[in-house]
């Protein structure tokens, strides 16, 4: 009896996570071609037929190009917030029937078999961006990614779980020297963009609790971050702070192309 999880894929290019039990296997957000989707669930031997539902955090392009496309090839029931839902309806993936759409509202708790779902809000550019956490026995799973800040309520939210998804999206030195316009590279440091290494590593500090094993660098720009800049910046601050990695927590890469291992919580 575990909760187990993978992150299919994070980056800019496109996310996708997978988080099951025995008895529901769950995607959340579908950033991908429905095909490259399906290939990164063979990473992990969950087949899509065997899915019970998509969960959306938000419209980007990144976490829903292959929405439209694994909801109507597979069934699959997709739940996201009503403002949410509005902007897929009026984005590019397609239609998706009314019986396969379902509510989940900001700040809610919602139970899918034996699986609390837990939503909260982040600070981004799109029309109601939410973010889940996961409940099993006493266990707990977060994302977090696609914020501009991580604020005193969302670090509650997340605080002491098992396992984190956290975002670190660009080395500010990178971003700032690097080849983005000004106002592209204004919107990503802004309160409504992505973390930086720093500013994820700061905020992990208050995070980290006695049952948090492991914590994923999620949504690395491909142009302002490398994983090694993210996962030094992210250790040596929290060494700095006496937060020892190694033994008890470790930090984990993810990738664009390439399945995390299964975690089993
Ligand atoms: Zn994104
Ligand atoms: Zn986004």
């Amino acid at each position: 009896m575990t909760l187990q999880f993978s992150v299919l894929a994070s980056g800019s290019s496109g996310n996708a996570f997978y988080v099951g039990t025995d008895n529901v296997k769950l995607l959340v957000d579908a950033g991908l071609s429905g095909k490259k989707i399906k290939e990164q669930l063979a990473q992990i031997n969950v087949c899509p037929t065997d899915l019970d539902g998509i969960l959306v955090t938000h419209e980007h392009s990144d976490h829903i190009k292959g929405l439209g496309v694994m909801a109507r090839r597979y069934q699959l029931p997709v739940y996201a917030n009503e403002k949410t839902r509005k902007a897929i309806d009026t984005s590019s993936v397609g239609e998706i029937i009314t019986d396969q759409k379902f509510s989940f509202d900001m700040e809610s708790v919602k139970t899918l078999a034996d699986l609390d779902v837990e939503s909260f809000g982040v600070s981004h550019d799109a029309a109601d961006p939410m973010f889940y956490i996961f409940h099993y026995e006493g266990k707990k799973v977060a994302m977090l990614t696609d914020t501009g800040y991580v604020s005193e309520r969302m670090k509650k939210k997340i605080e002491n779980a098992d396992a984190i998804l956290f975002e670190a999206n660009h080395d500010v030195g990178m971003l700032q020297m690097g080849r983005y316009p000004w106002n592209v590279k204004r919107r990503i440091l802004s309160d409504l963009g992505h973390v930086s290494n720093e500013d994820a590593a700061i905020a992990m500090m208050d995070v980290i609790g006695d049952q948090t094993k492991s914590i994923y660098l999620g949504h690395l720009s491909q142009d302002n971050n490398m994983i090694d800049i993210a996962r030094m910046s992210v250790e040596q601050y929290l060494k700095q702070h006496d937060i020892g990695v190694g033994d008890k927590l470790h930090i984990k890469d993810t990738s664009p192309t390439k399945a995390t291992p299964i975690d089993y919580i």
